[in-house]
């Protein structure tokens, strides 16, 4: 075992060794309650209770968490039981979730053990710290949720009580502040605030309506990305956003992928019609519109294509899981001679989106097939060594850390994710890029070589900026909405002082919009405070604020969103500052 093998196996003991002292806070505190299960899980751990009647509040979680600390104080270790069935049995009568379980083990003909420290036991696989009394110290219960027992809504709904603890009080904290970072940088609770996006239930969930200050945010990256991949030598295509079924026989989405797409629309002469989950099938008939030779390739066709997938209700989340997005998608057709270096340089072009964006935290997650899961995965052996070979040279040109997960790939071959991490500590899984050696053929995609034979191309999928959903959602998260000046909705609030300033401040407003900035001009009969207030939780860049000093001298007086103050400036030094700092993209 590695050490960061055995860090996790022990944050995992720590975990589900404090939902055994929560368990036996619970039924010191409310003795009638029935216990089920408590697992650790990511970041903590949780305890699912029926409660009976009594209704269980976040407010209770002091009285709770002190009885935690004075138990732990006699629990010296987790010692070992093993039981009978029937002695299993006798030690939860009237409790039909443990009689549940203890049934269900002894028909798997497992052994049945009680872990028992201080005055509480509890039935349990194993899987405890040693010390209980000196580790478990630096825990906080953080919500309680409606949980049904063993995730069936038929089931009786159970109280879950959430908690997390670390091995230190500074772990522990820093945990905790970013838990409340997190909470104020939700980009629903932004989106909603900042007017940047909403979902109506009219329209239907999952489908994003970009309001007008996010769609600012939503071009601004488009027509960055056009460029950018232009100068990267990517051609621009644009396809439709239904399709023939046939297609997606052809790339094997059918019947692989239907439950994740939409259902069909069938015509009248019988032909079904389907929403497009993805571009690439489109693409490929891009390549296949004519002949190819090898002088063409690489042959990188780009596209900010639409594409809709059947999501679960339960699994959508804002703009991170969506059934309608707009990706920044693109396939490369080249040999397979070219297939490294061609990822090597997408994997290049994401680096640079990244540190224009100022982020700084991203790893690599290399998906592999679980060889065993032949139902899964497509192709042959050779093919998926092959492309799995390829992707791994490319990744040791580039200084991106990487970590493998069996069991994810496509169906038809491993993918590499970029995951990347937002100011808050969380993680978002933004790209998916792929060496494809399968589709090539399934589609019959060819290109005359050199030697005027026929060969197969290789095809690179990638989406450096995910979809506009999704990468947009990150983006609050990650600056918590004071956005650098290039992406900020409103650019510059004028606000004037008085009324008498209110001529300037609209010379100064077009003066302003001439030169291409966003601007809003502040001319409600409201207070200074009051003005700079609102322009404040709107987030906005700068503030302009004009009164008599800045009408006479012809300037204007500058007030940063971090509260800092500037100026007084010329309005021409004023303007080529922001368009300098807009046009290096700057992060403030
Ligand atoms: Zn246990
Ligand atoms: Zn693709």
């Amino acid at each position: 075992m590695n050490k960061s093998e055995s860090n996790q196996e022990y944050s995992e003991h720590l975990r589900h060794s404090c939902a055994h002292l929560l368990a036996a806070a619970v039924i010191e505190l409310w003795p009638g309650t029935l216990r089920t299960i408590g697992p650790a899980i990511e970041n903590g751990f949780y305890y699912d209770f029926d409660f009976g009647d009594v209704k269980i509040s976040e407010e209770d979680f002091k009285k709770i968490e002190e009885k935690m600390h004075e138990l732990v104080k006699s629990w010296n270790g987790f010692e070992k039981n093993e039981v009978t069935e029937k002695g299993a049995k006798d030690a939860y009568i009237g409790n039909q979730y443990k009689i549940e379980l203890i049934e269900e083990f002894s028909k798997e003909k497992q052994k049945l053990t009680f872990y028992k420290s201080g005055a509480y036991s509890d039935l349990c696989r194993g899987g405890h710290i040693e010390n209980p009394s000196k580790e478990l110290k630096h825990f906080k219960l953080l919500s309680v949720a409606g949980a049904y027992w063993r995730g069936n809504e038929k089931n009786k709904m159970l109280t879950r009580i959430y908690g997390t603890i670390f091995s230190t009080k500074g772990d522990l904290y820093k945990y905790l502040k970013n838990l409340e970072l997190a909470k104020l940088h939700d980009h629903r609770k932004l989106g909603k605030e900042l007017e940047l996006f909403a979902i109506s239930d009219e329209i239907g969930q999952g489908l994003v309506l970009w309001l007008p200050k996010g769609n600012f945010i939503k071009e601004e990256i488009e027509n960055w990305a056009k460029t950018t991949e232009t100068e990267w030598g990517y051609q621009r295509v644009t396809t439709p956003n239904i399709t023939k079924s046939g297609l997606y026989f052809t790339s094997g989405h059918l019947p692989y992928y239907k439950a994740d797409m939409y259902p069909p629309m069938t015509l009248d002469d019988g032909e079904e019609y389907y929403l497009k989950p993805m571009n690439c099938p489109h693409h490929h008939m891009i390549y296949k519109n004519r002949p190819r030779s090898y002088k063409e390739l690489p042959l990188r066709l780009a596209e900010y294509g639409t594409c809709y997938r059947y999501e679960a209700s339960g699994e959508l989340f804002g703009l991170m899981r969506v059934r309608g997005f707009v990706q920044n998608d693109s396939h490369i057709y080249c040999t397979q001679g070219q297939a490294v270096e061609e990822f090597v340089q997408v994997m290049k072009l994401h680096e640079f989106y990244y540190k224009s964006l100022g982020i700084k935290d991203y790893y690599l997650e290399l998906a592999l097939r679980d060889p065993e899961n032949k139902k899964k995965y497509h192709g042959n052996k050779e093919m998926w060594v092959l492309a799995e070979k390829l992707m791994r040279e490319a990744v040791k040109r580039v200084d991106i850390p990487m970590v493998e997960k069996a069991g994810s790939a496509a169906f038809y071959g491993p993918k590499i994710d970029f995951i990347i991490k937002s100011s808050t500590g969380r993680e978002f899984g933004i790209s998916t890029n792929q060496i494809d050696l399968f589709m090539g053929d399934r589609f019959g995609l060819k290109y005359v070589d050199k030697d005027g034979f026929e060969k197969t191309p290789v095809i690179i999928h990638r989406a450096p900026l995910g979809s506009h959903e999704r990468f947009i959602g990150f983006l609050i998260e990650h600056f918590g909405g004071n956005f650098p000046t290039w992406l900020t909705p409103v650019q510059v609030k004028v606000l004037p002082i008085t009324d008498k300033h209110l001529h300037y401040a609209k010379s100064v407003s077009e003066k302003l919009k001439e030169a291409g900035i966003r601007v809003e001009l502040d001319d409600r009969n409201e207070r200074l405070q009051a003005k700079i207030r609102d322009a404040q939780k709107e987030k906005v860049s700068y503030m302009l604020i004009l009164g008599a000093k800045e009408v006479e001298t012809k300037t204007v007086t500058v007030r940063a969103r971090s509260g800092e103050a500037y100026g007084p400036y010329s309005i021409e030094t004023f303007i080529s500052n922001i368009c300098q700092e807009i046009a290096q993209k700057t992060i403030n």
